[in-house]
């Protein structure tokens, strides 16, 4: 089996102190616990920032800048940066798209709208369009968030207009309130209609990040985990760090004979351009 990359998803937007006191908030806690995350065995580090100041979701591009460079500085992970916006706020596309302007590896292409608990998160043709025209004009490539199987269409339908360029690799999220739920079914059913030549992850969000990443290892799927989808470590316990959520994985994985991708590595699975 091809070996496995663990991604990392550091903070997210919407988590707050209030709900747990371990969430990174500060670029430099942002970086600090990527670097972590890192050094446990995760080659992808999915990142959102924050306002320091409300400690929401931001989409600056200083912020970004200084957590990317400080990333930079220490490691060699590949950077997935967000380009999914506020929850909440209907951010202008162009103010999305901020974090292309630091070249990452992968940004994050949500491929669709859907109804998400209070919120609609917006994704709509012009703005996804926009995105997959800067991906490819830029060399970055996407990260197709799938949170239902219409969006997987979605996706296969942009390929064939050639917005989206193969091999694709998608990012099944389950278990978000409106969206599949974080079941082997949902995941089967996905990793069966998405093109042969794909590469997929996927996230299970709070109780069902554990349950998602052991059955996608077995099949031969790579995982995303981190604060930013579960807070918990487990019932009731706090997660106190993402390198500590990355950790687990390691030793799961080691246990089951599938062994670990370096960035490198990582880099070749998912066909990125060497940077
Ligand atoms: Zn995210």
């Amino acid at each position: 089996m091809e070996k496995l990359i663990i991604t990392v998803g550091i903070t997210g937007s919407r988590i707050t102190r209030q709900q747990t006191p371990y969430i990174p908030i500060l670029p430099e806690e942002i970086a600090q616990s990527g670097i972590e995350a890192w050094r446990a065995g995760a080659s992808v580090l999915h990142i959102h920032v924050r306002d320091p100041k409300t400690g929401l979701g931001a989409q600056d591009y200083s912020i970004f800048k200084e957590v990317v460079d400080r990333i930079r500085s220490e490691t060699d992970a590949i950077l997935c940066l967000t380009t999914s916006g506020i929850p909440g706020r209907n951010l202008e596309f162009r103010e999305r798209l901020v974090p292309l302007s630091l070249n990452p590896e992968l940004v994050s292409f949500d491929a669709g709208s859907i109804n998400m608990r209070e919120n609609v998160f917006l994704n709509p043709p012009e703005f996804l369009e926009l995105l997959a025209q800067e991906t490819l004009a830029k060399g970055i490539k996407p990260e197709l968030e799938v949170f239902e199987v219409g969006m997987v269409e979605t996706c296969i339908r942009y390929l064939e207009k050639g917005l989206l360029k193969p091999p694709l690799h998608f990012q099944f999220v389950l278990g978000v309130v409106g969206g599949m739920s974080a079941t082997a079914k949902s995941l089967l059913h996905l990793s069966e209609i998405i093109p042969p030549d794909s590469t997929w992850s996927v996230i299970g969000i709070g109780p069902g990040q554990l349950p998602m990443a052991m059955i996608a290892m077995t099949m031969g799927g790579h995982v995303r985990v981190g604060l930013e989808d579960n807070i918990f470590y487990s019932r009731g316990v706090l997660a106190k760090t993402n390198a500590e959520l990355v950790e687990r994985i390691v030793r799961i994985s080691k246990e089951f004979g599938r062994e670990v991708a370096t960035p490198d590595e990582a880099r070749k699975i998912l066909s990125l351009t060497p940077l």
